[in-house]
């Protein structure tokens, strides 16, 4: 960045802003228009709304994708893994980390179970092992990890816990389709895991879940819970809801599995230009990603050491706004302190890495059509913002010397 550059005054203080219209902290990557605007046109024309072949396509290209026995298409993550507690009978304690996205405990209570929640990995922010076998208790009936931002988490040693205990690992992975730890897809791992289809996700139907499993009884159990509990006729074997995902969304998800993997790629070199440029400012670290793994990149967050950057999230989160830079404080607060769980029973391991990581951690923009120009001009906006106030507060030491 040149120096002239780095002088220019900052939005907040009357300069102009970075960029002249908001820059979305997410912008979905759709398919063309014309490859989905045929199998619309086709469900159309069918009357065939629900329930019909675009969805049975999709759960066999997807699991072939995933590299599982099956998959099962349903309205939400949220849904999936509340109809996946519920199948596996789980009433007692799960274990999950704190440091997610708030569906991830809600479902927890939706399924009738309580959660224990526990501190995440320093580097990976993801569930820390440790953590989980402190927690475990004769009441611990599963183990509900999470993908965090994309990052695989521990599945191999997460699988021997659970082996060794004899319990259920599942995993909310809504931000993990695509990723992979060594030759293996996300998705096979534990006993099931539970993709989002949001748009906030990499890969998106509109609004989607997909449970992906080689359990075949389980993956038939959800397949009719999430359409009332049918198996044949009306007599209905247990009492199932409409998790069902639409033809019209699943047509969407068809044609854009094809571009998962592309973008990840793109997002992999834009994530790495964040990480140069960033990474000569003090104070801000990244997620660290284990060797042979693949993150997904459907986030990319720093966290921000206060004293060593010389402000704090919350006043970085304004300037960037200033700027027209959209920021999100992902995840902030952490499930255990949410006001919606005030007054519910749960437990809570030692969570003081969890707390800092939510107090200091925010999500950046991050997608293919944002370029790496796009990329450059956020990460330099964010040293000029650090130059501007670190010389505003070191203009006022020097005010603060002259005056003792
Ligand atoms: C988005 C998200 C969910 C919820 O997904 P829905 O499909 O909207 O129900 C659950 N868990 C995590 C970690 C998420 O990011």
């Amino acid at each position: 960045m040149k120096s002239r550059d780095l002088e220019k005054p900052i939005a907040a203080e009357g300069g102009e802003p970075a960029f002249d219209t908001a820059v979305p902290i997410i912008r979905p990557n759709l398919p063309e228009w014309r490859s989905v605007e045929d199998r619309l046109k086709e469900i159309y024309d069918s009357r065939m709304l629900t329930n019909s072949k675009t969805v049975q396509e999709l759960e066999k290209k997807f699991a072939s994708f995933l590299g599982v026995k099956r998959t099962v298409a349903l309205s939400s993550c949220t849904a999936g893994l509340i109809l996946l507690m519920k199948s596996l009978g789980i009433r007692g304690e799960v274990i999950v980390p704190s440091f997610t996205f708030s569906a991830t405990g809600h479902s927890i209570f939706w399924a009738g179970a309580t959660p224990v929640f526990v501190d995440c990995d320093s580097g990976t922010w993801n569930i820390s092992p440790d953590a989980v076998r402190k927690a475990v208790s004769d009441r611990t009936e599963a183990i509900l990890a999470v993908h965090i931002f994309g990052n695989p988490g521990p599945v191999r040693q997460l699988e021997e816990l659970a082996g060794e205990l004899n319990l259920p690992l599942l995993f909310d992975s809504a931000h993990g389709f695509g990723g992979s730890v060594g030759s293996r897809r996300i998705g096979g791992f534990g006993k099931a895991e539970m993709f989002s289809l949001s748009p906030t996700k990499l890969l998106t139907g509109g609004e989607g879940g997909l449970l992906a499993t080689d359990d075949l009884e389980l993956a038939d159990m959800i397949s009719a819970l999430r359409n009332y509990g049918h198996s044949s006729g009306y007599d209905c074997f247990a009492p199932g809801i409409n998790a069902r995902m639409p033809e019209f969304n699943a047509a969407m998800l068809l044609e854009g599995l094809h571009l998962v993997d592309g973008e990840i790629i793109k997002r992999e070199k834009l994530s790495g230009i964040y990480r140069k440029l960033l990474s000569e400012l003090p104070g801000i670290t990244f997620q660290r990603i284990e060797k042979d793994n693949q993150h997904t990149y459907k986030d990319f967050t720093i966290l921000i050491n206060p004293g060593e950057f010389g402000m704090d999230r919350d006043q970085l989160h304004h300037l960037l706004e200033k700027e027209n830079i959209q920021t999100k404080k992902y995840f902030y607060p952490p499930l255990h302190l949410q006001s919606a769980y005030e007054g519910r029973e749960f437990r809570c391991g030692d969570l003081s890495f969890t707390e800092k990581l939510s107090e200091n951690v925010l999500t950046l923009p991050l997608y293919s059509a944002l370029g790496a120009e796009g990329v450059r001009k956020i990460a330099e906006t964010i040293i000029r913002v650090h130059h501007a106030v670190s010389a505003e507060s070191s203009a006022r030491d020097r005010r603060m010397l002259e005056v003792n």
